[in-house]
């Protein structure tokens, strides 16, 4: 498998060569934490060469929408990784998500969160929580694909490809693997998006398959959800596509208690990026009190990613014996358990101090007893027969009696096209709608070249040319119907790829 994807380096690959990084100083507490996480990982002789580059708030308010220069870009060219500190997006419409852009641009697939209890030393109601989110972060709602369609609708295109779901499913089970976890559980709500989630779902099956030494099973998001906040013990690794994981990750880290204090690791083929999941916290910078232990904790992944497993654990594991110690930044500081309230660099200080030691209550951190290699192997597509079945015209009208509109529809014919029915967002409205059903200026327009023969439950559909769906939108277009977009029905190897609509 000489094109698969090799992420992670052996555990005991020896640090001979160093490792060049791209780091980005950030706005807000970015510079003062990131100045302790270097200094604690060259104290721990960590092989790294670090490249500076500048990004952020100051390049949005010289101009620059993106907020990223071409010569920061060289610099990630030239290094493949990342250690970033956060930064600012300036209020006011216009400056494009720094994280989206070089998410999607380097092609970012895999974000990866775990978050764990520091019980009792941070406050959490969770003292064992042990969790890791693995969150899609290419696709799904987030590639943002937006369109006004009619006065009154607008739309969002969800993509789920089967691409994006194997290598993130994958990436899923050989992370559990690699850092010896026992289960993976994944996230959907194909009970409505049977498509889309659906997608996601059968792809997590298929792989599952594959890693029978680990456990997995699925469940629908919100009950997901409810139960990562009331039980967040029964969960190990969890696997999501994009919205479903950045709303769980922040539930996660929120309920760890450690939101300031969680990493981040941004996985791509070629590149990679790590920083701490909050921001820049404007409203402590230049006190020189943030806590860097998220940025810290960034680092630590991205050691244990670049090959330098063993200098991840030894800093995590000062880290962990200072924080037992009782040396606590000022959010985390709890009255009765902390000994002393630090500034960042005194924390810092206290970290370098303990580079050797272990905790002695809270787990150990044994990043470099896993395998760490993590292998995505290259996507093959199946190519599966496509044959076009019908077409869905979605229509401007502004009149609020389907019957109006489906019968006008029903008179247009093209070639053996012809209406089988009309949904408003979703609902059958035509024919033999309810009067209850509200109804928008957005109607969906199923023609399909005959009426659906029922047997068992799935209808059958009979093959058409394209032409025919061209000269139905000539026709459409002659007796005044606006059409505002077409969506094509496929079958692929004779299989329906659309929904039917509610009620249908
Ligand atoms: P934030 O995470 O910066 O701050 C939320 C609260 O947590 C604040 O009270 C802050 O003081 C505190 N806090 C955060 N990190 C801390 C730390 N390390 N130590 C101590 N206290 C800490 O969230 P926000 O206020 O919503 O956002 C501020 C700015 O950060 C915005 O411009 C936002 O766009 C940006 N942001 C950037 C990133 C990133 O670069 N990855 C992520 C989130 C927000």
């Amino acid at each position: 498998m000489e094109n698969n994807l090799v992420l992670e380096s052996k555990k005991n690959s020896a640090v001979t060569k160093s490792t060049k990084i791209a780091v980005a100083h950030g706005d807000g507490i970015g510079p003062e934490i990131m100045k302790a996480t270097l200094k604690i990982m060259e104290a721990a002789g960590a092989n790294i060469v670090a490249e500076p580059m500048e990004i952020g708030e100051q390049v949005y308010l010289s101009g620059n929408s993106s907020g990223i220069t071409e010569a920061a870009w060289d610099t990630i060219g030239r290094n493949k990784v990342i250690l970033k500190a956060p930064i600012t997006t300036p209020q006011g419409k216009g400056y494009k998500s720094l994280n989206v852009t070089l998410r999607k641009s380097l092609g970012l697939f895999a974000n990866v969160r775990p978050v764990n209890a520091l019980h009792p030393f941070v406050k959490t109601n969770f003292p064992n929580m042990d969790i890791v989110v693995i969150r899609e972060n290419e696709e799904d709602l987030y590639a943002g694909i937006e369109h006004r369609q009619t006065e009154d609708v607008v739309q969002c295109l969800k993509l789920i490809t089967r691409p994006g779901c194997e290598k993130i499913v994958r990436y899923a089970f050989e992370y559990a693997k690699a850092y010896n976890r026992k289960k993976v559980t994944c996230m959907v709500k194909d009970n409505i998006m049977k498509l889309t989630d659906g997608l996601f779902h059968t792809v997590f099956k298929e792989i599952a398959a594959q890693y029978p030494e680990i456990e997995s099973n699925s469940q629908i998001i919100d009950i997901g959800s409810a139960k990562i906040a009331a039980s967040p013990r029964q969960y190990d690794v969890i696997v999501t596509s994009n919205l479903y994981g950045d709303i769980i990750s922040d539930i996660v880290a929120e309920i760890g208690g450690s939101v300031g204090m969680a990493g981040s690791a941004n996985i791509g083929r070629n590149v990679s990026m790590f920083e701490a999941i909050h921001g820049s916290a404007p409203d402590i910078a230049g006190q020189k009190i943030a806590n860097p232990s998220g940025l810290l904790n960034a680092a630590v992944m991205m050691l244990a990613h670049i090959g330098q497993a063993e200098i991840a654990d030894k800093i995590k594991n000062a880290w962990l014996a200072t924080l037992e110690d009782g040396i606590h930044t000022a959010d985390v500081y709890q009255k009765d358990i902390s000994v002393k309230k630090v500034n960042t660099e005194e924390f810092a200080d206290a970290i370098i101090e303990r580079l050797g030691r272990n905790p002695k209550k809270l787990p150990l951190s044994s990043l470099s007893k896993g395998s760490g290699t993590i292998e995505i192997p290259e996507y093959k597509r199946r190519n599966e027969e496509k044959e076009l079945v019908g077409v869905d015209v979605f229509i401007d009208w502004k009149g609020t009696d389907p019957e109006i509109i489906g019968k006008g529809l029903s008179e247009i014919r093209s070639h053996n096209l012809k209406l089988k029915m009309i949904t408003n967002r979703g609902v059958k409205v035509f024919p033999n709608g309810l009067k209850e059903t509200y109804c928008t200026d957005h109607w969906r327009c199923r023609f399909v070249a005959q009426d659906a023969q029922i047997k068992t439950k799935e209808p059958i559909y009979e093959g058409i040319e394209y032409e025919q769906v061209i000269a139905l939108l000539s026709k459409l277009h002659q007796n005044d119907f606006d059409v505002i977009k077409t969506e094509n029905l496929y079958e692929f190897d004779g299989k329906r790829g659309f929904s039917l609509g509610q009620g249908e």
